[in-house]
């Protein structure tokens, strides 16, 4: 698989490159060179996940990474279901993985790519979280070889399931309770990235959102949803997408070059709608960030944006094709409540996607809308909207009563450096 830098063309590398590099040059992002059409996608849409998933990333990766079919085995451990929520209105929950969130596909699969494209040096990952991502990345690369993982967080400013989620794993998961706010655990981050003595020492890599190996995971459940729906509701099929940094939607797109049929893809934001406004405005004017319910979506400068960009401008398709509209908290709170008592429990992300695209869709259209979390990760707010107690799924329920391991640092990079060379 060849990809170039979208900010300077010249700038090409291979598959396993762009996965160990992450960012080109200018900070650009990797895209590929070529996108093909799949060759007999009905046929595809026969076969189970894992099995398809592998045939069209094969498709996409060329002659790389031979135990790529075990990687996407080791990787999709758990399935991720069409629930029919109305007639012609289906939700795909991507949220069955060990950290409940859609984040599992695309950080599991990085993890495998990553381990198996490091030719068994050392790696250490560096990354900050304020919750869902530490996660992610805790759980994606728990237990594999070579692999050294280290977590910061703002110390009592995540939940407490959350911390709990992935603090206690142990092994080669180190978590660090910074004295501090988020900003400074990823100032601390960013400076150990300066550091090329250290980021020598250690194999530094960031394991960050933008990882184009991310995008190749996620692109499997969009073929996965339309190989639930039934037959004859295929060729209408509208897909719509709660949306922060827009990796989600890029995946979705892809899925469609590659010959997915869905006929239109719908954005779908909380108050930080900068994407939304540009569509209808033609304005690029993001604002300042605002903290709503659907925390995981406050995003003001969406950085896989230009890639849903380049992507249209590859294949010749119009941007105006794309719907986009934004819903507030109020919107959100509403939204949660109706759905509810249409009898689908939900959380704030899934829930400002269905009720966007529900207010979209034309007759004779079936709208697929995608559930990036499990309700009990947002059990504080659901809870209080829906006036009820969501129940612990088990691996949340599991690692309650555990031991939290991790240690405390001030704001001291000169400590923070110690602790990682100690490893
Ligand atoms: C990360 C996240 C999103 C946003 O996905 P993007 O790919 O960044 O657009 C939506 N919902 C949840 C629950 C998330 O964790």
């Amino acid at each position: 698989m060849k990809l170039y830098n979208i900010k300077d063309h010249s700038e090409q590398v291979d598959f396993a490159q762009a996965v160990k590099q992450g960012l080109g040059r200018e900070q650009g992002l990797f895209f590929p060179e070529q996108i093909a059409p799949l060759a007999d996608v009905d046929g595809l849409l026969a076969k189970p996940l894992v099995e398809r998933s592998a045939i069209i990333l094969r498709h996409l990766l060329g002659d790389e990474l031979p135990e790529l079919a075990q990687l996407i085995a080791n990787a999709f451990t758990f399935p991720a279901p069409l629930v029919q929520v109305a007639e012609n209105q289906y939700a795909l929950e991507l949220f069955h993985g060990p950290t409940l969130a859609f984040k599992d596909f695309g950080g599991r699969f990085m993890a495998q790519c990553l381990t198996a494209v490091s030719d068994g040096k050392k790696i250490t990952i560096l990354t900050a979280t304020s919750g869902d991502t530490g996660a992610a990345v805790a759980h994606a690369f728990y237990g594999l070889p070579n692999i050294e993982v280290v977590i910061l967080y703002p110390k009592g400013k995540i939940s407490p399931l959350q911390e709990k989620l992935f603090c206690t794993l142990g092994g080669n998961i180190r978590t660090v309770a910074v004295n501090g706010a988020f900003d400074d655990c990823q100032a601390l981050v960013k400076q150990a990235f300066d550091d090329e003595e250290l980021k020598l020492a250690i194999g530094l890599n960031s394991a960050n959102s933008i990882n184009i190996s991310r995008l190749l995971a996620q692109v499997c459940y969009y073929f996965e949803a339309i190989a639930q729906l039934p037959v004859t509701k295929r060729a209408e099929a509208v897909i719509a997408v709660p949306s922060g940094n827009f990796g989600n939607l890029t995946a979705g797109l892809i899925a469609k070059a590659l010959g997915l049929p869905v006929k239109r893809f719908i954005v779908a934001t909380n108050a930080n709608d900068t994407v939304p406004r540009y569509l209808q405005e033609g304005h690029w004017d993001p604002q300042a960030t605002v903290a709503t319910l659907s925390n995981a979506m406050d995003v003001s400068r969406p950085n896989n944006w230009p890639r849903v960009e380049e992507l249209f401008r590859v294949k010749g398709w119009s941007l105006k094709a794309l719907g986009a509209a934004s819903r507030d908290d109020e919107q959100t709170r509403d939204a949660l409540q109706r759905l509810y008592q249409q009898g689908y429990l939900c959380e704030p992300h899934g829930a400002i996607a269905w009720d966007v695209m529900q207010s979209s869709l034309c007759d004779q259209e079936c709208g697929v809308f995608l559930c990036t979390a499990h309700p009990a990760k947002f059990k504080e707010s659901v809870d209080s909207i829906l006036g009820i107690d969501v129940e612990l799924p088990a691996p949340l329920a599991e690692r309650a009563d555990l031991a939290l391991l991790s240690e405390e640092m001030d704001v001291d990079f000169s400590a923070l450096r110690d602790y990682l060379l100690r490893a």
